[in-house]
């Protein structure tokens, strides 16, 4: 057996298979205000807790556990959105942990963020999930999707991992731009994407 044939690969679910509704604790793993790290500008970043994934090489590996972390709270809630009206801010990151299995919490959150700034604030998310994936999910899932600017999707591959990518871990991973791409029906890539 060569060495790339004993590489474990992430976990690949069928569509629905994995649910939120069964799976999310509703716990949050980290809250990392005014970073400038996780997308375009100064961001508000949400790391929820649970992935079933399962990448080898994940970045998060404590946060794949269900209940890594704290409760989500009306009190964070209430400081996150304090936190994205400083006009320097450009909006906020979900990211995990899985934010497709914490619909919940997520969904939650940017519907206020769409009632008390509109536009005027983008919502990006990572998942594991690949669009195409997420096109054949559960209702709370492209619920999510709708709500989001950006998502940069698909599992973390070792084999394909690359430190100069923009903002991803593995070739694979892509930044999509989320409203085009929903109404073209068909992946559109990020227009700002440099690598
Ligand atoms: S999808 Fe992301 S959080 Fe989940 S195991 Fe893979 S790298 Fe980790």
């Amino acid at each position: 057996m060569t060495q790339t044939n004993r590489i474990r690969l992430p976990n690949n679910p069928a569509p629905k298979q994995w649910l939120a509704a069964d799976r999310s604790s509703q716990y949050i793993a980290s809250y990392k205000p005014f970073n400038m790290v996780d997308g375009e500008g100064v961001r508000c970043s949400l790391y929820v807790s649970g992935c079933l994934f399962n990448c080898p090489g994940c970045y998060n590996k404590v946060a794949q556990n269900f209940h890594y972390g704290h409760p989500y709270t009306q009190e964070l809630e209430d400081r996150i959105i304090a936190d994205l009206s400083q006009s320097y801010v450009q909006g906020l990151t979900l990211l995990g942990g899985e934010p497709f299995l914490n619909t919940q919490v997520c969904i939650q959150l940017a519907k206020r963020i769409r009632r008390e700034f509109g536009h005027s604030k983008d919502i990006w998310s990572w998942t594991g999930y690949t669009w195409d994936e997420l096109m054949k999910e559960s209702a709370d899932k492209l619920e999510l999707l709708r709500y989001l600017d950006i998502l940069v999707d698909g599992r973390f591959l070792l084999a394909q991992k690359d430190l100069t990518l923009q903002f991803r871990g593995s070739a694979n991973q892509r930044i999509i731009d989320v409203p085009k791409s929903l109404t073209q029906k068909q992946v559109v890539i990020w227009d700002r994407l440099r690598k």
